[in-house]
């Protein structure tokens, strides 16, 4: 989910984060998205994330239209695109 996509195509990557799309050497998660053990990081500690994340992106957005970005592109990601706040939104 870090900006430069370009760039980041142009890059030798094998794979992207399953939690937030961005391009990892190996594994399923990037460091971003798990906590010290490796876990992936819970639904909630993500949204928040990448909502502070959308925001800082889109300062003139609603509180609203961010979250409702953020659930659109968890959409697209594997880890949580099943999730039931993804689905419901
Ligand atoms: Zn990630």
């Amino acid at each position: 989910m870090a900006g430069g996509l370009t760039e980041e195509k142009a890059m030798t990557t094998t794979s992207s984060c399953d939690s937030c799309g961005m391009p990892i050497e190996s594994g399923r998660y990037c460091g971003y998205c798990t906590d010290e053990s490796g876990a992936l990081q819970s639904f909630e500690e993500r949204f928040a994330r990448m909502a502070a994340w959308q925001a800082r992106r889109d300062p003139a957005a609603s509180q609203q239209d961010i979250e409702r970005q953020v659930l659109d592109y968890m959409a697209t990601m594997p880890a949580w695109r099943d999730h039931p706040r993804v689905q419901a939104r």
